[in-house]
């Protein structure tokens, strides 16, 4: 390990690993830092959209994440039961003109793997930070056995509680939502692995997702937050809502979430940058987050490589901009699914939004267009 880069980065999540990648193959000197022994096991982020499919491409590594992948085409929505139409992504003007899902495991451990292809020794797992300096021309961060790491920039990369935006300063603005949800992995037994369903009624969202090779997701909309939710459950709520439900004993992962959005009052301070859950937290629904972090990184690496005091406040200006509308989107969908909606109203409004041109506003919004 040498102790002089250009950049620290801290944190090897999605957005510390795309980063990374790509300050490779612009041939950058930098390290990554991250606290785990290795890459987590949950399957959580599945939804990867078209531009960051493009950013696969662009590091070379979109064969074999297509690989692991399921391709989403065509979205179908309900209410109340009944079958409202749909939405074909494969309208896009895009080369890759579906939402592809694979676990979030594999997804890190192919960035991983590649990212030391493309670099060696540019990750160091299973380090404590003990303190960062600010010195007169950039940082030292002192790890585990005291040993130094000296770097130009600072780049916190560290997720939703980021030790760097605090040494930074930078205030995260938001608020948490009422809205709760649980959600599980099953095997799919309905069939369509390119289609994915969204179900509206009164009683709150349901959705369910292929994913990887044999998986589907459930996502239900709750009333109240269920700790450490039983697969029972989900079964058994899904069953009563929609008359279908996934095989209980099929089940390899259940959770629960609430929601919540925030905002970075900043994106850089005085040699310190922020990108991903560092720098912005929203909703799930929709499944954004991830991505978001990736087209930070794909912006912040130009930025890296040539950082002008106009390519700075760029870079500030556009991806809080798009974080913001990104939340806007999510917070559509989680409007869209709570419970209480008349039926007739979801039969008009979702009528409206698939059978008129508002269909293209949609299917933007469900493929992240327009946030890279
Ligand atoms: C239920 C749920 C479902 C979701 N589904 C989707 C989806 O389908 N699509 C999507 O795009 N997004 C989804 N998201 C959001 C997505 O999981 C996050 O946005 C994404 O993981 C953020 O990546 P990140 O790398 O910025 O942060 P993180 O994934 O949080 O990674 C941060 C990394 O920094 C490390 N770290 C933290 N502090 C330190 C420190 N002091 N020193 C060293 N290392 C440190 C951590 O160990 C971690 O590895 C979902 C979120 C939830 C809760």
């Amino acid at each position: 390990m040498k102790n002089d880069y250009d950049c620290i980065i801290i944190g090897a999540g999605p957005t510390g690993l795309m980063l990374g990648c790509l300050l490779a193959i612009k041939g950058l000197n930098f390290i990554i830092l991250e606290k785990r022994a290795g890459v987590s096991k949950h399957s959580r982020s599945i939804g990867i959209h078209p531009p960051s499919i493009s950013l696969f491409q662009k590091i070379g590594l979109e064969e074999k994440l297509l690989n692991f992948g399921n391709r989403i085409t065509t979205g179908h929505a309900y209410v109340e039961n009944k079958f409202v139409g749909e939405i074909s992504f494969s309208e896009l003007n895009h080369p890759y003109p579906f939402i592809l899902t694979v676990s979030q495991s594999i997804t890190e451990s192919l960035l991983e793997t590649h990212l030391l292809s493309l670099k060696a020794d540019c990750l160091v797992r299973n380090f404590d930070i003990s303190g960062i300096k600010r010195l007169t021309n950039g940082f030292s961060v002192s790890i585990n056995d005291n040993k130094k790491i000296t770097g130009k920039y600072l780049i916190g990369c560290d997720g939703k509680n980021s030790f760097v935006r605090e040494f930074a300063n930078i205030s995260f603005v938001g608020k948490p939502y009422s809205d709760t949800y649980i959600m599980g992995d099953f095997e799919d037994n309905l069939g369509n692995r390119s289609i994915a369903e969204v179900h509206l009624g009164s009683n709150g969202l349901i959705e369910s997702f292929p994913h990887g090779k044999n998986k589907r997701r459930w996502v239900i909309k709750t009333h109240t937050l269920h700790e450490n939710p039983e697969p029972e459950l989900l079964v058994d709520m899904t069953r009563k809502r929609i008359g279908k439900a996934p095989d209980v004993s099929t089940n390899s992962m259940m959770s629960s979430f609430g929601v919540e959005r925030y905002l970075a009052e900043k994106m850089y301070e005085d040699g310190v940058f922020l990108a991903g859950d560092a720098a912005h937290i929203i909703s799930p629904i929709g499944g954004q987050g991830m991505n978001l972090g990736w087209l930070d990184s794909a912006d912040l690496v130009n930025v890296l490589a040539a950082p002008t005091e106009q390519n700075v406040q760029n870079y500030n200006n556009k991806r809080r901009s798009k974080a913001r509308e990104a939340a806007n989107r999510a917070f559509f969908n989680m409007y869209m699914g709570r419970s209480g909606w008349k039926t007739p109203v979801l039969n008009i409004g979702v009528g409206l939004m698939l059978k008129t041109p508002l269909q293209k506003k949609l299917i933007k919004m469900f493929t992240m267009d327009g946030l890279q």
